[in-house]
């Protein structure tokens, strides 16, 4: 007559899977079969581990608790230990032992990427919203060319690893409470190649790779913006035996422009007007990464005031590197009150506070401050 599960595993019915597990645990490695050899502990292995495999799965253990054994017995019940065989026990163990269980392959180290390279490049304002072309000058790994990537001597060629017999990996047994595990490592005579280098090639001391200054030409997009980082893919180290190339990832710094600034793809420029200017407009030349322009200012323009001048920004840049459109140019209006007067403006500017009397103006024109960011906000232009 079977025992009862919850008894077998010394667990109480309402106990967690938590519990159970550590219960089990504790129970397996006391008469695991390996480690105790007195009479009845493999009997008793088996019943801890039937227990287990019930009470370790919901709807087996809420068939238990209902019908008992009659419940979990059968097809797709427990069955006996010897039915799951020792796979079932494997299967088991496996989330605490995966790190022992030779259950890891292909150690053999074959083909491997090279590695990436970072290289920064610093380029001007311009440059960056229509793009340049760049000589990088970096070092990488590449193919040695004494050897061909061989590593070997001319004259030479590699032998077969006689401690792994060229398969790359060598198995370590280990022993441990569970008997002795087995584990897959990678040879440590041929660092998992499989082959012996008897003879280095002297040029590269056998690595089959030799690092070397190189010049090499590269596109940059219109657009980029300064810290963007562009990844030009197989132009890194060369790969070992046979694998692929590395990446260059080319870091772009953009240096500052005396007018200019950037908002993603808007060009920034601020403008200073004088107050004669802006009270009674004017005809003005604004730089633009075209060119100049001539931008007409309406009397009575205030400071904080935007004009957009579209389409004269930065080439959009999207993410497979080509370009959709252009940003626009936003024009900040400074009016510059003057702190130095000549004789004459200083007469001009008595004769004008005469002709405005003592009262303060009024807020700009009615026009506040938030309404003005508003419009900005809006992107209108007037
Ligand atoms: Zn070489
Ligand atoms: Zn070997």
């Amino acid at each position: 007559m079977a025992r009862d599960y919850y008894e077998v595993l010394g667990v109480t019915r309402s106990a967690s899977k938590e519990e159970i597990k550590k219960a089990f645990r504790g129970l397996a490695r006391t008469y695991h079969p390996d480690v105790n050899k007195e009479p009845g502990a493999e009997e008793r292995f088996k019943e801890i581990n039937e227990a287990y495999e019930v009470l370790s799965d919901d709807d087996k253990r809420a068939r238990y608790d209902r019908f008992g054994h009659a419940g979990v017995s059968g097809p797709g019940g427990a069955g006996p230990y010897g039915a799951a065989g020792f796979g079932g026990f494997e299967d088991i163990f496996e989330d605490f032992f995966s790190s022992f269980v030779g259950r890891q392959s292909g150690v053999r180290r074959g083909p491997r990427k090279g590695g990436d390279i970072r290289v920064s490049v610093t380029i001007d304002f311009i440059e960056a919203a229509f793009g340049v072309e760049k000589t990088l000058d970096f070092q990488r790994l590449e193919v040695c060319e004494v050897c061909d990537g061989s590593g070997t001597e001319k004259g030479y060629s590699p032998i077969t690893c006689p401690d792994c017999n060229g398969t790359g990996e060598v198995r370590q047994v280990r022993q441990t409470f569970v008997g002795n595990v087995v584990r897959v490592a990678p040879c440590p005579r041929c660092g998992g190649k499989g082959t012996i280098i008897t003879h280095p090639c002297r040029a590269c001391n056998g690595s089959g790779r030799k690092r070397k200054a190189v010049k090499l030409p590269v596109n940059i997009p219109a657009g980029v913006h300064d810290g963007l980082s562009i990844q030009i893919r197989g132009e890194g180290d060369v790969g070992e035996t046979g694998g692929p190339s590395g990446d260059l990832i080319v870091v772009v710094n953009v240096r500052e422009h005396e007018h200019f600034n950037r908002k993603d793809f808007d060009v920034i420029y601020d403008l200073n007007l004088n107050v004669a200017q802006a009270a009674l407009g004017a005809k003005v030349t604004v730089p633009t990464i075209d060119g100049d322009v001539e931008l007409t200012i309406p009397a009575g323009t205030q400071t904080g005031k935007v004009f957009r001048l579209r389409g004269k920004g930065v080439p959009r840049l999207r993410s497979d590197g080509s370009n959709s459109g252009r940003g626009d140019q936003l024009v900040y209006v400074q009016v510059v009150v003057p702190t130095k007067l000549t004789d004459r403006q200083r007469q001009l500017f008595e004769e004008l506070a005469q002709s405005f009397g003592t009262d303060s103006p009024t807020s700009q024109q009615g026009r506040g401050f938030f309404e003005r960011m508003r419009d900005l906000i809006n992107g209108e232009s007037s």
